[in-house]
């Protein structure tokens, strides 16, 4: 038992342990990929896939954003399994097809049109962003993972269109804990664990927000310490922008609801996939490190590195600097710096306002103007004396 619990820690332990965890996360995005429908809508239909992989060397996460396009749904994207999945570590767990859902006044917008989708990290963190453009908000979801990081680290956020009032605003995560019962006729014994309470299928655990920051989800009988399933997963709830909830433990799926406060804006939350571990190492891990995991998502700063990087004042006065001691080759630049210095300012102001398209386009801007920089440096350089 000891043994056990003993290798299941250090398998998620981290660099620490020694294991080879490379420094820095990998991401993959294969871009949106068109295909007939077949289970996910009416046939004839076209549907739009996209996967995004996060890979931490410790646990590779693939992401699954999908939607029909068919312009007969009237602006909507239905796919019949959902519409943001986790495909990778396991379909089960957070379930593949999809696993997330936000619903803004009972609308949910994993469903309505996609305003942005597209890495925003590629390393040494991992991060991708998505932007949806629900009729009373845009509604944003950028998800993180750390180097060596064993979760997701995931920021919602939500923003009222002019004139829109938001009365709800609702998660909606779906898991199928370890192995999927009664799809293959075999029954279970779902559980959801907190810090307060261990309930047991068939319930309704009422969730108590200040208390209940860690969701593990775990089924007593498939448990890989029996040579059953495929282990575990867990979630972290921030507590700060949820008013209530509640986890439906049923024999299949496990369908918990987060009521957010609609005035908040922001929420955080974090998913683990721990299959391969017993029940025991994944218990044992969230009870020895989720208020430190908890502590790091609060103080996570999600905007791209290139974004947390900068200094918009100092790279102005460079660039006015490294044009005037260009001397007489400054006049070629001119015009192209003047034009990187507008954009930047300008994309600066909407990224401020949490315009999150703009901040991506501010760290692509930034990351691209190396090259302007780099010449510029040249020709100060050749033309001072
Ligand atoms: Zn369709």
């Amino acid at each position: 038992m000891w043994t056990g619990l003993a290798v299941g820690l250090t398998c998620i332990a981290g660099p620490a342990s020694g294991a080879e965890v490379p420094e820095a996360v990998r991401v993959f995005d294969g871009g949106a990929q068109m295909s007939a429908a077949s289970w996910e809508c009416t046939s004839g239909h076209q549907v739009r896939k996209q996967r995004i992989t996060l890979d931490s060397g410790l646990r590779k996460y693939t992401f699954l954003v999908s939607g029909c396009q068919d312009p007969s749904h009237e602006g909507k994207h239905p796919c019949s399994e959902g519409n943001f999945g986790m495909p990778d570590p396991i379909s089960g767990n957070w379930y593949w097809g999809g696993f997330f859902r936000v619903l803004v006044n009972d609308v949910d917008a994993t469903v309505c049109d996609l305003k942005d989708l597209r890495v925003t990290e590629p390393g040494p963190r991992g991060a991708f962003q998505t932007v949806w453009a629900h009729p009373d908000a845009e509604v944003g979801l950028r998800l993180l993972l750390l180097p060596g990081g064993n979760h997701v680290l995931a920021n919602l956020v939500w923003k009222p269109t002019a004139g829109a009032t938001i009365d709800s605003v609702r998660v909606q995560l779906t898991c199928y804990p370890s192995f999927f019962t009664a799809a293959r006729n075999r029954a279970g014994e779902r559980h959801c664990m907190t810090p307060r309470i261990d309930q047991t299928e068939p319930t309704t655990l009422e969730l108590q927000p200040e208390s209940d920051t860690w969701l593990y989800y775990y089924d007593a009988v498939f448990d890989v310490a029996k040579g059953e399933g495929d282990g575990p997963c867990a979630a972290l709830v921030g507590p700060e922008g949820v008013q209530g909830g509640r986890v439906e433990i049923g024999g299949y799926a496990v369908q918990t609801h987060l009521d957010l406060k609609p005035e908040a804006g922001d929420a955080r939350l974090a998913f683990y996939d721990f299959s391969g571990l017993t029940n025991a190492a994944a218990e044992a891990y969230l009870r020895a490190n989720a208020d430190a995991d908890l502590a790091e998502l609060q103080a996570a700063d999600f905007r791209p590195q290139a974004v947390r990087d900068m200094d918009l004042g100092a790279l102005k006065a460079e660039a006015l600097k490294l044009l005037a001691d260009a001397a007489e080759d400054g006049p070629t630049f001119e015009p192209r710096v003047k034009e990187l210095l507008a954009s930047l300012d300008d994309l600066k102001g909407r990224a401020d306002t949490g315009d999150w398209v703009a901040e991506a386009d501010l760290a692509t801007r930034v990351a691209d103007s190396a090259d302007l920089f780099w010449k510029l440096r040249a020709f100060a350089a050749l033309n001072t004396p």
